[in-house]
């Protein structure tokens, strides 16, 4: 068993693989991220975590937090590591040790080996001194893996396609870096990566700190320490809510001390902050040589991008939907836990847990698939269109869900159907909307919906969605493969049939009804008489070629025809 680690500047996880699927393991209070924090006693004891992050309002010069930021470095300017004569690779070793022990606890076995992550930035003594971290810990590192390329793993960004390029903007505590990746075969590369190793979410927290002190006096450190947690819970609550109340009873000994703060005055207050984060977004796409429409995805991670100003701000910078279907905070131990699966076997490297393995979609005229979820979209996810009625007066519409990735509905697998109720209305005008929404657990949810009526249904359809045999999806892909060109040309002439079916009648009244000057007669008789034949011979091209030029050789005739019901229609409005 191999375990994933995500060492992080403030915040640390550890998953592993169990029965396929990427989990990560919360400790005895529940939790599956522990803050980056280590207390040393007077006596030798230890405590890692929130019960670290606890001392520090009594004894913060005992307590080391950010350690990450000295890893590897020839000159460590801590005051607390200092006074503790600690090295950052000691206090590594404790907080993995601590990670360890979550895990076997968990597990309830031992285990000795783990894919650890670092920023990309990191050079190779940072990587070196983190390596030694874990053997510190009696931990053998059989993968450093890039932090950015975790979290693509994560959002299953490998199964994208075969050649994909993604940037990974992550904002945490007290780093900020955006990288640049591209990914082929499922072999990532970093072409840039630029950051600020001093700007995060305690930048923050100290904004929030200044504003609740403003007016106030000096106060005890441990007042200020309150002070200080209180700034970050308040920052958390405005991620959620528009507004917050900062409550600290008997503060100073005697009054309470009471300040609400709103969603737009910490807008208002971070946007610099924010603004900063973008100049390495710039920097980095620069270096990497891509402009923003060469990227496929932009993944957000790292806790502080839960702030909405952040993913609004960054979406726009970079004009796409930002995909934030994971848990930011622990999209890179997620990451580490797929690499360590694959590494030791435990998870397949065809079909993760996160992404649709084949296409769903639903049957449309003449037995043709159309898609609305694409095969290897992330999940959770949603999807819709809109589909009009076949026939004058149609009752209801059957809706029949398909999964796979042939042309035709019927090569591709049923996995539910149903009849939605429809208004009573002239062919092509009723309006039904269907949705597909699948949700974290891969349950698929079909949504149909007369608009003109509001009269709905809706189906639930459990793991088929996503739970496929890896080996029926290889058979399902790979017959997509072999009948490319039957099925594109099935398709084609579907389609084409379709247009002739409803061009042929009309042509035929144009005729009938005198709208067709003599001259243009004859080249409309060939041309229907060459839709006629294709439609026998079955040859799509030339189906598709003859209905377009029916269509062009009958355009004039039509529009007389138009023309001519506008000015009946007029005459019969001036007769009443
Ligand atoms: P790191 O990678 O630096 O260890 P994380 O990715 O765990 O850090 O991010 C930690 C930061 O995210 C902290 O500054 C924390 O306050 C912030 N954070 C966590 N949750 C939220 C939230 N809901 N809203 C805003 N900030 C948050
Ligand atoms: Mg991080």
């Amino acid at each position: 068993m191999i375990l994933g680690i995500d060492l992080g500047t403030t915040h640390s996880a550890v998953g592993v693989v169990d029965s396929g699927f990427p989990i990560l393991l919360a400790d005895e209070e529940g939790k599956r991220v522990i803050p980056s924090a280590v207390w040393y006693g007077g006596e030798g004891e230890i405590e890692v975590g929130r019960k670290a992050l606890r001392r520090r309002i009594t004894d913060p010069m005992r307590v080391v937090t950010s350690v990450k930021r000295w890893m590897g470095s020839g000159r460590i300017d801590d005051p607390v590591l200092a006074a503790l004569r600690k090295t950052p690779e000691e206090v590594s070793a404790d907080i993995l040790r601590e990670l360890k022990r979550i895990a076997e606890w968990r597990l309830e076995t031992e285990v000795g080996q783990a894919v650890v992550t670092v920023p990309a930035y990191f050079n190779d003594s940072q990587r070196a001194a983190t390596k030694r971290a874990a053997e510190l810990a009696g931990l053998e590192v059989v993968r450093i893996l890039n932090e950015p390329t975790a979290a693509a793993l994560a959002y299953g960004l490998d199964k994208l396609k075969e050649r994909s390029r993604v940037a990974v903007y992550d904002l945490g505590g007290g780093t900020f870096d955006l990288s640049v990746l591209e990914m082929q075969d499922g072999v990532f590369q970093v072409l840039a990566t630029h950051g600020d190793t001093r700007l995060g979410g305690d930048d923050v927290d100290r904004m929030l700190f200044d504003f609740l002190l403003e007016g106030l006096g000096e106060l005890p450190v441990e007042m200020q320490m309150r002070f200080l947690d209180e700034s970050e819970k308040a920052k958390r609550a405005l991620s959620e809510d528009l507004a917050y109340t900062v409550r600290i009873p008997f503060y100073d000994g005697s009054s309470s001390f009471e300040k609400t703060i709103t969603r737009s005055e910490l807008d208002q207050m971070t946007r610099e902050w924010i603004k900063k984060t973008l100049k390495c977004c710039q920097q980095a796409m620069l270096d990497s040589g891509l402009k923003n429409p060469d990227l496929d995805a932009v993944v957000l991670v790292g806790g502080s991008t839960r702030m909405p100003a952040v993913r609004e701000t960054v979406a726009a910078f970079f004009e796409k939907n930002v995909d934030v279907t994971q848990h930011p905070d622990e999209a890179i131990a997620l990451g580490a836990t797929i690499q360590a699966g694959v590494l030791s076997g435990a998870m397949s490297k065809m079909v993760l847990l996160d992404v649709t393995p084949l296409s769903l979609g639903i049957e449309t005229y003449g037995g043709l698939m159309n898609v609305l979820i694409p095969r290897n979209t992330t999940i959770p996810c949603k999807a819709g269109e809109m589909f009009t009625n076949a026939a004058d007066g149609q009752q209801s519409m059957r809706v029949r869900v398909l999964q796979g990735e042939r042309e035709m509905a019927r090569d591709n697998w049923e996995i539910g159907k149903f009849d939605v109720e429809m208004e009573n209305a002239p062919k092509g005008q009723a309006r039904v909307g269907v949705q597909f929404k699948i949700d974290a657990d891969g349950i698929l949810e079909v949504l149909a919906r007369d608009t003109s009526t509001g009269k709905d249904v809706i189906v639930r359809i459990e793991n088929s969605a996503v739970n496929v045999d890896d080996a029926a999806v290889e058979q399902m892909v790979g017959e997509s493969v072999e009948f490319a060109f039957e099925d594109m040309s099935e398709r084609i002439f579907t389609e084409a049939k379709l247009k002739a079916d409803e061009l042929l009648p009309a042509v035929e009244m144009i005729l009938e009804q005198g709208f067709v000057k003599d001259e243009e007669r004859l080249e409309i008789e060939v041309a229907v008489s060459k839709v006629n034949s294709a439609i026998t011979s079955g040859n799509a091209n030339a189906l598709k070629a003859a209905v377009k030029t029916l269509d062009e050789a009958t355009e004039a005739a039509a529009t007389r025809l138009v023309e001519r019901a506008m000015e009946e229609a007029l005459e019969r409005e001036m007769a009443e």
